[in-house]
């Protein structure tokens, strides 16, 4: 990975480096413009949560990590500096918009392309905190292996649940879908492939009340149905909650908190060229308000917000000459 200059001034900062993060960095980094990107944890974002994707145009199905590895290269090509730091704030300082770091440092950009995604709804139960990861686990490309053989329940009716649900048949044997109404979210084409593993027992218009371990792992979980209230028991190695997806916007610093748009659920509101009311400070990916959330569409928003940049810095930079 190349090493910042972190006395450098760069001219796109870009937070977060998945999918929509690297697309902005490969963009940015293919008009010559100095781009930063920080990233907490390992490039990649959701791309590591997900075991197989299909509906990328190009590859009929490459697993999650195989893309996010191909994208980093891709954006490095470019000259995207990459650089591991928890962006925790962002300010304003005249033109600079200003990022600062859980360790302590701080980067100014004129432009800021937040990207940071989010992270996997917790389903708030007792027992979930207490076994996460020791059968409790919101990854099935990375935990599903360790229960070959097992019973194993997931939680949700979306997307995720249901693919990763479908995922996890190559590992167990028996999958519970658990999932609190009689109708999923789910694109229907997934749930017709869940349906034809045959290893899937649908369990609807139920939730899980508790998660209960036995020598220090997941045992069994405590389920009420919601028609009729009855309760039961069901015995398993491990739960995967595919329960939603919380965005990663409270990065705004109290100056600008204001003039920073979130729609009811936390996302981050945009106009066209992904750009937030403080100029200068675009969003994309996950963590933007818009109707669908599909790699595609997060590349598509990146694409846009690091082009919308690229003419907000040579804006501001014509200004400055004049
Ligand atoms: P989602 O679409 O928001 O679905 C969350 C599911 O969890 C819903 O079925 C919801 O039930 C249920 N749920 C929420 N809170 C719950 C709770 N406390 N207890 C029990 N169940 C609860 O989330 P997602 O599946 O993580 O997907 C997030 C986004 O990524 C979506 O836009 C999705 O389309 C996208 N995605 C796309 C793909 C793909 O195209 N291949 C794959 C994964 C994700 P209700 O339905 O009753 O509200």
């Amino acid at each position: 990975m190349v090493q910042p200059e972190t006395s450098q001034l760069y001219e796109i900062i870009v937070i977060g480096a998945g999918p929509a993060g690297q697309t902005a960095a490969l963009y940015a980094g293919r008009s010559r413009i100095p781009t930063l990107v920080l990233e907490k944890g390992v490039p990649g974002g959701e791309l590591w949560n997900t075991a197989e994707v299909e509906d990328y145009p190009g590859f009929e199905s490459i697993m999650g990590p195989e893309l996010a590895d191909r994208m980093q290269k891709h954006a490095e090509k470019f000259g995207a500096v990459f650089e591991t730091a928890e962006a925790t704030s962002i300010s304003l300082d005249g033109d600079d918009r200003v990022v600062r770091t859980a360790d302590g440092r701080e980067f100014r950009a004129p432009a800021v392309i937040v990207a940071a995604g989010g992270e996997p709804r917790k389903l708030g139960i007792p027992g979930e905190n207490e076994l996460a990861g020791k059968g409790v686990s919101y990854c099935a490309v990375c935990d599903g292996a360790f229960f070959e053989g097992e019973k194993i329940a997931v939680v949700g009716g979306g997307d995720s649940a249901v693919e990763e649900g479908t995922f996890l048949t190559r590992y167990g044997s028996k999958i519970f879908l658990i999932h609190r109404r009689d109708d999923y979210r789910a694109q229907p084409i997934l749930v017709e492939r869940m349906r034809a593993s045959g290893k899937v027992e649908e369990v609807q218009n139920t939730v899980v009340e508790e998660i209960h371990g036995a020598d220090g792992r997941v045992s069994r979980l405590s389920l009420r149905n919601v028609d009729s209230g009855d309760t039961s028991e069901l015995e398993v190695g491990a739960v995967f909650p595919f329960v939603g997806f919380i965005p990663h916007s409270d990065i705004f610093d109290d100056e600008i908190k204001d003039q920073i748009e979130l729609d009811e659920s936390g996302h981050i509101v945009t106009d066209e060229k992904m750009e937030t009311a403080v100029p200068g400070i675009f969003a994309a990916g996950d963590v933007r308000s818009q109707f669908v959330r599909q790699v595609t569409n997060a590349v598509g928003d990146a694409t846009t917000a690091a082009l919308a940049a690229h003419a907000y810095v040579e804006t501001l930079k014509h200004a400055r000459a004049r």
